[in-house]
Parts: structure tokens; sequence; C-alpha cells
């Protein structure tokens, strides 16, 4: 089969490989959409990432597709059914399952491999987290499951009132996500990001003010502006990842706020704040990694309900013979939409 195997930084190939066998417990997906990541972009430069993945090996972890095969002690899935799978499973008995915080399993199941014709989707992550798809939700929508259900983990943390205002710095995929989620739980959403069709893309997800932030300018004045007497924002959730942007996030927040640090810094990246604005405006400082598989529900239910439409984050398609082609675009322009690929077939 076809499939784009990462060896390492930016030695992305499009290779034939063997298709995966599957054991008793596993099944064996064709691959009808897959999209790009952020993360995947991440890995693409860097050549490695601890948790995720060990190259060299197949990479793409946002998917939906059809179940070709199952194995013999597979209970719950059948021959021909449409499926979105997650990248990940808990293992449920580690100290962090065990405290409900399945997002920091400490034995996190990964799975990659789905810039393919086909991916095996391991036990653990058959049995607590993949499922089926309904008739009218198409796959490409299907596949936004994952990057949602980070969102709305990250979206939980911050605990979000309705009626707050909440301001989202960067407009990528994941932000533009966040600005969704965020009207949709009835917030006034100000959206801060530096290219016009990123902020025209959130007005028209519901973002009610939009912030041009320009390289060298303090988009803060503005957003406070925006605010009640000037206070600041209820909620910041920061979605870009650099230590700007989470410097920003806390100067825009309100006294008693909350911040979300939402966008993973590069390795090692160490930020100051004031310890004087942290203390007197008794700020909530929170960050959210990964998802949950009760996350992973909620987030395929709300593109089942068609709360959210796969054309506003996904703007590209592109046969899975070109992704080295996509990989080296995306890394020449970050921020991009996210691009669905379709393996042949
Ligand atoms: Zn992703
Ligand atoms: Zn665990």
């Amino acid at each position: 089969m076809l499939a784009g195997v990462l060896y390492g930084k930016e030695e992305l190939r499009l290779e034939h490989i063997a298709v995966p066998s599957i054991g008793p417990a596993e099944i064996l997906v064709r691959v009808r959409a897959a999209l790009t990541c952020g993360t995947d972009l991440k890995v693409y430069r860097r050549g490695h990432h601890a948790k995720m993945i060990t190259l060299p090996a197949p990479l793409g972890h946002e998917l939906a597709g059809e179940i070709v095969e199952v194995g013999a002690a597979v209970r719950s899935f059948q021959i021909g059914e449409r499926i979105v799978a997650a990248n990940s499973a808990p293992c449920e008995q580690c100290f962090f399952c065990r405290r409900d915080e399945r997002n920091l399993c400490e034995n996190l199941l990964f799975n990659n491999g789905a810039y393919a014709e086909f991916i095996k989707i391991p036990a653990r992550i058959v049995e607590r987290n993949t499922y089926r798809v309904p008739e009218h939700v198409d796959y490409r929508e299907a596949a936004l499951a994952e990057p949602l259900a980070c969102v709305l983990k990250g979206m939980d943390d911050t605990k979000v009132r309705p009626g707050d205002t909440v301001t989202v710095i960067g407009l990528g995929p994941i932000g533009l996500m966040f600005v969704r989620v965020a009207k949709i739980s009835g917030a006034r959403v100000v959206a801060v990001g530096r290219r016009r069709t990123q902020l025209d893309r959130a007005e028209h997800l519901g973002a009610e003010v939009l912030v041009e932030s320009r390289r060298g300018s303090d988009p803060t004045e503005e957003v406070r502006r925006n605010t009640e007497g000037g206070r600041g924002s209820d909620v910041v959730i920061e979605a870009v990842g650099s230590p700007h942007a989470w410097r920003q996030a806390v100067s825009m927040v309100r006294s008693g706020g909350t911040v979300n640090f939402f966008g993973g810094c590069p390795k090692q990246t160490v930020v100051c704040f004031d310890t004087g604005r942290l203390h007197y405006a008794s700020l909530t400082l929170r960050a959210t990694f990964h998802h949950t598989p009760y996350h992973m529900r909620e987030a395929l239910e709300l593109v089942t309900r068609g709360e959210l439409n796969a054309s506003d984050f996904i703007v590209g398609e592109a046969p899975l013979a070109d992704i080295v082609t996509v990989f080296q675009q995306m890394a020449a322009q970050s921020g991009r939409l996210k691009t669905v690929i379709i393996p042949p077939g």
C-alpha cells in the first residue's frame, strides 16, 4: 500500500509498504480521509516526538475510514462499518487514569499512520476510543473529532460561562475551533490573529471583535478596550505556542480571570511573568494537553449535530500521492488550515 513514512527531520517519503497485519483484538481500516495537523508538522520539522511516535514510521493521526478486516476476538465492530478512531487510548489503571485525568495517562498508547491506504487500530483504541460514524456525517467531518476533542478538553478545563468574553489568540485550525466552541457555549468572542483571511473566518464562526496583531505590535490595548471598563477578558485562550503570545495572554486577562496556555512552546522554553500581576489580580493559569475518550465522544456528537462545518477548518484536498508536497508547503507557511488527504481507492 501507499504510505507517507517519516524518517527524520523533514524527511517524509512516499513509499510502498506492506498492509499492516492485525491481531485478534485489532481492526484494519481503509483510510477515507486523513487531516493534516500542526502536531504532525511539528514532528516533521523536528524529526522526533518523545511521546507520540518513534521514527521511522508512517505519519498522520486524524482519520476516518471504513473497516475492511476485524480480528477474531472483536465483537463491537464489523467489516464495512464507517468509523473514526482516536490517535490514543488511556490504560485505565495508572495514577492519572484512576483520578479521571486520562489525558495524562502514563501509558497512553498512541497510533499513527493515517497518511496511508490502510491503518491498523490497536486493541486498546478499538476497545476504548473508536466510534461509528453516522451515515449523514462525511469522513472529513468525522476526522475532525480528534482535534476538536482537544479543544473541548481545553474548554472544560477553562470553565467558560455564558456571557463571558473569551479572547482567542491565534487563528489556526485549533484557534478557530475555540472561536466556534466558545460561541456555541454562549460566550462573546474576541479573535486575535495576523492574517486577514483568518480574521474573516473567525468572524464567520461567531467572533464579535476582530483584533489584527501586527508583527512588533501589542494587541493587548485593543483587546482591553473591547471589554467592560477596559478591565480585560474573562478568559484568554492562547493557541499560538509562542512565549510572546503566552505573555500577551496574561496581559489581556481581567482580574480574577482565567488563561489557558493551549499552545505548546518549543522544548525548554522559559516564560517570565510579573508575580504581582498573577497574585494581586488572582489569575487562574491553566494549560491543557491532549484529550480523553469522553471528549472524543463529545466532539463526534458536536460534528454529528452539524454545529461545526468541516469546510471552515479544511481548506484543501490532496491525493495521498502528494503528501510530501503538502508537508513542504505547510512547512513554508505555518498556521495554514487543514488539508484533507485522500488515499486512492
Ligand atoms: Zn492533530
Ligand atoms: Zn493510564
